[in-house]
Order: C-alpha cells, then structure tokens, then sequence
C-alpha cells in the first residue's frame, strides 16, 4: 500500500486548499507553485502512487480526469487558446508527488515540450 501524501490530506480538506472542482472519483485545485497562469493539478480522489501503478478499474478515473480538465480549461478561458496536460512518472520524470496527478498548464504560449 503506497504512502499517503499532502494531496490526500486536500482531498479530504484537512489543510484548506481552495477546491476548484470535486466529485465522487477525482478533485482538482491550483497548485502551490504555478508554472503559467493557469497551472491546476486534477488528482484521483483515490491514492495511486504513480502511473505505473494504474490498473483497469482505475480507467472511469483517468477518463474522468482528462473531462474535468477539459471543463476546467474552459472555466479559466483558456481552451481556445490551448494548453498542455502533463503526467510524469517516477524520477526520470520529474515526479515529486507519489499521488498521481495531471497538470493544466496554459494561459500563455507554452515553451517547447522538453528542457533537454
Ligand atoms: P510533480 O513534479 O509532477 O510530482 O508535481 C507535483 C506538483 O505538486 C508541483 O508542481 C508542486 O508545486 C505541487 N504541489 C506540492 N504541494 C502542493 C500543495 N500543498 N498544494 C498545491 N500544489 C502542490
């Protein structure tokens, strides 16, 4: 059973994080450091550790995860314009949160994908 991490304690809003969105399955809100104008982290309600850890019943969830994104992206103005939604896995990743989450990073004209 992987750890739990700062987000479950948001999810459950025993530290009082503003939520932009929650339902049954997945919740979403600003992340503390933002790398655009609009940077929100929408996480499974659920504590899965890391992408590889995802399993087929998890499917409803991540689907779940990419509309609420899409609907949020709409609410900040900034799907015309589009955006980038990222999951990363791991260290070569960069993932820092062992809780799986996916960033909606726009507002701008985001620079290239990778900094190599
Ligand atoms: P990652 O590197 O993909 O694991 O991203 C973790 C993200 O979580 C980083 O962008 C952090 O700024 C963000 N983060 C960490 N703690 C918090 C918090 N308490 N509230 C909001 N965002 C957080």
């Amino acid at each position: 059973m992987a750890e739990e991490t700062i987000f479950s304690k948001i999810i459950r809003q025993e530290i009082p994080t503003p939520l932009l969105y929650q339902d049954d399955l997945v919740t979403a809100f600003r992340d503390i450091s933002p790398k655009a104008p609009t940077h929100i982290l929408i996480i499974p309600n659920k504590l899965i550790a890391t992408t590889n850890d995802v399993e087929e019943d998890d499917e409803l969830t991540l689907g779940r995860m990419i509309t609420v994104a899409k609907r949020l992206a709409i609410e900040e103005g900034i799907s015309a314009d589009g955006y980038r939604l990222i999951m990363n896995c791991n260290s070569h990743g960069g993932q820092e949160v062992y809780h799986i989450h996916m960033h909606l990073l726009g507002g701008k004209r985001l620079g290239p994908m990778l900094s190599v």
